[in-house]
């Protein structure tokens, strides 16, 4: 069971210090969606500069609906989970063509929306329409599961479920409707903090909270551990040619799924190899230049990077020759070679 007194503790808290965020200005759910879709795994300051960008850029849902797919990567280029902005124009075209433009008001018809999952729906109806509709994700499980003193598996959907509906049976409608959410979520995110001591003596629920008082907060939220990610290996080859880097799109399908990338090959090779391969490939090498070694992790997997600068005589037509600045102003990255795209400006 939830405590009384939960709602009012948490709105009254978030009236007073509640920060001042841009998609905070009004209750544009067009705002909303697009800062809410950011924000899944990636953080508040982070996000900031890029939705400036994008809502600059992209005012509108039907702009959304009608903006090119490349200026769209474009602009998440560094976000990361690039199926994130496809669903984005996926779903503007679907609010174009069956709600006349104008974002479904209930969190139901949202979730039917590409890219809106059950958290997202119930932020947008929330905070933008007053629905009372929770939006249950990590930091609000993290939250209410300290508050109860539930050792429940927060991995498991059927936690996820339950702690969702005993928030739904006390959800208030209106303005104190977004208060809520907006509340919760941010008390996760700067007192009941992930992955360190959580800051109890200034928490608006320490009088309400079991694991606040019991001391028992180190160990709850309970959470079984993932499978590990799968490594791969494999060796970045920033190919040039005069003032030209080769550069190829990824496959129509699958991860990163249409994004530039550098040439890579799989596994790891040594400077010998690499000539070899080269020169197997038609590419005319000239000299080969150590460029060190990058990681990046994604949910399932975690590429370990090693690369290569090198200089080539044969421009060949398999990949696509870009000059540095076609490559900043034309060509979506992916983070994942950000490290290798900084290298250029060495050139
Ligand atoms: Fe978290 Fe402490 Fe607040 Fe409980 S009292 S919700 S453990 S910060």
């Amino acid at each position: 069971m939830l405590p009384k007194g939960l709602v009012s503790a948490v709105t009254d808290w978030f009236r007073k210090n509640g920060r001042v965020l841009p998609w905070r200005v009004g209750r544009d759910p067009y705002r909303i969606w697009i800062s809410e879709i950011m924000l899944q795994q990636t953080r508040i300051e982070a996000v900031i500069p890029y939705y400036h960008r994008f809502l600059k850029r992209i005012p509108s849902v039907a702009e959304l609906a009608a903006c090119p797919e490349e200026v769209l990567l474009k602009l998440w280029e560094g976000l990361g989970y690039y199926s994130r902005a496809r669903n984005l124009k996926k779903a503007a075209e679907k609010i174009c063509a069956d709600h006349g433009g104008a974002m479904p008001r209930t969190a139901a018809e949202l979730e039917k929306l590409p890219g809106i999952g059950a958290y997202t729906a119930g932020a947008i109806a929330s905070i933008a329409f007053g629905e009372p509709a929770p939006a249950v994700d990590g930091n609000v499980l993290r939250v209410l599961t300290r508050v109860m003193g539930d050792e429940s598996d927060i991995a498991l959907p059927a936690t996820k479920k339950r702690i969702t509906e005993l928030l739904r049976a006390v959800y208030p409608t209106g303005e104190e409707a977004a208060l809520l959410t907006e509340g919760i979520m941010e008390i996760g995110e700067r007192v009941c903090i992930p992955g360190g001591v959580p800051l109890c003596t200034v928490c608006p629920l320490k009088e309400l909270c079991r694991a606040g008082k019991e001391g028992t907060w180190s160990s709850i939220p309970v959470k079984s551990a993932k499978k590990p990610r799968r490594m791969v290996e494999m060796t970045v080859l920033v190919l040039s040619c005069g003032d030209r880097f080769a550069l190829r799109q990824r496959p129509e399908t699958g991860l990163l799924s249409r994004m530039w990338e550098f040439y890579h090959v799989p596994g790891h090779l040594d400077k010998a190899a690499v000539l070899a391969y080269l020169e197997e490939e038609g590419f005319a090498p000239v000299s080969v230049e150590d460029l060190g070694s990058a990681r990046h992790i994604f949910t399932h997997l975690e590429w370990e990077m090693k690369g290569y600068f090198c200089k080539v005589n044969c421009p060949s037509p398999q990949v696509e020759w870009k000059t540095a600045d076609e490559i900043e102003e034309e060509c979506a990255l992916p983070g994942a070679f950000r490290y290798f795209k900084e290298q250029l400006k060495r050139e």
